[in-house]
């Protein structure tokens, strides 16, 4: 069986073959990521006949849903399963005028940061272009949400680093910004990396492309190594040289994000080094709170410490605090995935708690 999703207008041109006029392809290709069709039998644009064709060895392809959770502030967790049966989360974020949507690149992580969830899953796969869209579709179409009206932004935030499996978010994000598809602003689209240097300046070679944020968390090779055993291979000087190298759009500015952890690397000295080192940079910084979970052997800092932080920083550049959301439903990257293994083989305490906040179990099938 075939998947649908994830080809591009020339790939599904080429599917459906010489035998069709040229504008069946462009049909089909609307009915997936424009209407986003949910079956077959509902692309009443292409002849019955094709439809039935198409259908006999092809699927779409969107994830399913397995669980969610809902926060009280409005936050919802997906746990979505894919076509082999792997498990992965994408998360919506509702704000007054925009929602955000947090999505996955990968199953599971190979980075292995002492301070996330996802590590400890290790690398499952890399997740297709079709499976990262998918998540967007599906998204988009569970909350009514039209990317010509509603301001729509995409993170890729999930599970997984975006930049080891480039190929595929590259194509996954040429689908979700074409105006004649998906149609969401390429303003809107975000990677967040761990810092994988030589990818970084492959990703701006690229024409269409998301914008770049940077989980760089420390300020000191040493500390940035603690916590993120792979940035031995890139130490900061490099890391941030390829930052300075980086070919901005014209409306554009990298964004740093920075966990604050408590007696990590919250210190006022931390801030200054941090108000240093990115000073030069058209840039900005996020703040996040470092959000605690069963295993991750760190806290965050009160909040006295975090506006402290804050306050140095902004002499400098745009530091923003990003407001934790659904920490009642384990927000935190890869948790809402742990819980569910963990539950699976009957783990206690807190996952009692999420498997009672679970609103909506959909069909095993
Ligand atoms: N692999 C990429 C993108 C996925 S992680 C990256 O690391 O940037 C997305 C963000 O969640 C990263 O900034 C990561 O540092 C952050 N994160 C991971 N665990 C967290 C935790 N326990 N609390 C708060 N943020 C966390
Ligand atoms: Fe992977 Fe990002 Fe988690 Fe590090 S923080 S383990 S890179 S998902």
């Amino acid at each position: 069986m075939g998947v649908l999703l994830g080809l591009d207008a020339g790939e599904l041109a080429a599917l459906l073959g010489q035998g069709h006029p040229g504008f069946r392809a462009q049909q089909l290709y609307e009915a997936l990521y424009r209407t986003r069709v949910t079956s077959l039998d509902e692309v009443t644009t292409l002849p019955s006949d094709l439809r039935r064709q198409l259908a006999a060895d092809h699927r779409i392809g969107l994830p399913r849903v397995e669980r969610r959770y809902d926060s009280a502030d409005g936050t919802r967790r997906y746990l979505l399963r894919l076509d082999d049966g792997r498990a992965i989360e994408a998360v919506f974020m509702p704000e007054v005028s925009r929602s955000t949507f947090c999505i996955s690149t990968q199953v599971g992580c190979p980075v292995g940061c002492h301070f996330c969830m996802t590590a400890a899953l290790g690398l499952e796969r890399n997740l297709t272009a079709g499976e990262i869209a998918g998540q967007v579709l599906f998204l988009l179409r569970e909350h009514g949400l039209e990317p010509g009206r509603d301001r729509v932004n995409v993170v890729m935030m999930g599970q997984g680093e975006p930049l080891l499996n480039l190929e595929a978010v590259l194509k996954a994000t040429r689908l979700l910004v074409d105006p004649r598809g998906v149609g969401i602003s390429p303003r809107r689209v975000t990677l967040s990396t761990v810092g994988i240097v030589p990818k970084i300046r492959e990703l701006g070679q690229a024409a269409i492309r998301p914008k770049l944020a940077i989980s760089l968390h420390a300020t000191t090779d040493e500390v940035r190594a603690r916590l993120i055993p792979i940035a031995r291979r890139y130490p900061l000087a490099e890391l941030l040289e390829a930052c300075r190298a980086y070919p901005l759009r014209s409306w554009e500015r990298l964004t740093f994000e920075y966990l604050l952890i408590r007696g990590v690397n919250d210190s006022d000295h931390d801030a200054r080094r941090l108000a240093s080192l990115l000073g030069q940079l058209r840039a900005k910084v996020n703040l996040i709170p470092l959000n605690p979970g069963p295993g991750i052997p760190y806290q965050p800092p009160d909040p006295e410490r975090i506006l402290a932080f804050q306050a140095r920083v902004r002499r400098v550049l745009p530091c923003f605090i990003r407001k934790p959301r659904g920490q009642d439903v384990f927000a935190a990257c890869g948790q809402l995935r742990r819980m569910a293994l963990d539950e699976a083989a009957q783990a206690c305490g807190a996952i009692s708690t999420l498997a009672r906040r679970s609103v909506n179990r959909t069909m095993p099938e």
